[in-house]
């Protein structure tokens, strides 16, 4: 699959601007930008750190995903993005190789990224996400 770089580390937060807070007050990071994502139930904030991001999650609904992991383990890191080209085929490979996949076919994401989850069962419980930007 070869991805080219971490593109982000996703964060749940229990409240986006002590978290925001956070990062500018104690790192000197600058949030570049602050989005909703309908799709997920969240709202989100990013940071820069080099060529990765922190992706901070704030839930809107309880029974959306971040809302359920904060409740059922608190704040934390949520996933870990990798940046790859094509795809539609990393997930076909993925799938040969037994990767089970959330996400079969990419949806769109923050930032206008597509984006695919695999299932932390079958990566030692971490919940890793692909991620093309296709409009570079
Ligand atoms: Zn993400």
């Amino acid at each position: 699959m070869e991805p080219s770089h971490i593109e982000h580390i996703g964060i749940a937060v229990s409240n986006l601007e002590a978290s925001i807070d956070f990062y500018e007050k104690v790192f000197g990071l600058k949030c570049y930008k602050v989005e909703d994502v309908p799709d997920q139930k969240v709202r989100t904030a990013f940071f820069r750190i080099g060529q990765t991001k922190i992706e901070l999650l704030e839930s809107t609904d309880p029974q959306g995903p971040i809302g359920k992991f904060i409740s059922k383990r608190g704040e934390g890191i949520h996933h870990i993005a990798f940046a790859v080209k094509d795809i539609e085929k990393q997930l076909k490979h993925a799938e040969e190789k037994g990767v089970t996949l959330i996400d079969s076919t990419p949806r769109k994401g923050a930032e206008k990224l597509d984006i695919a989850f695999l299932h932390p069962k079958s990566a030692s419980g971490v919940l890793i996400e692909l991620c093309e930007d296709k409009n570079s």
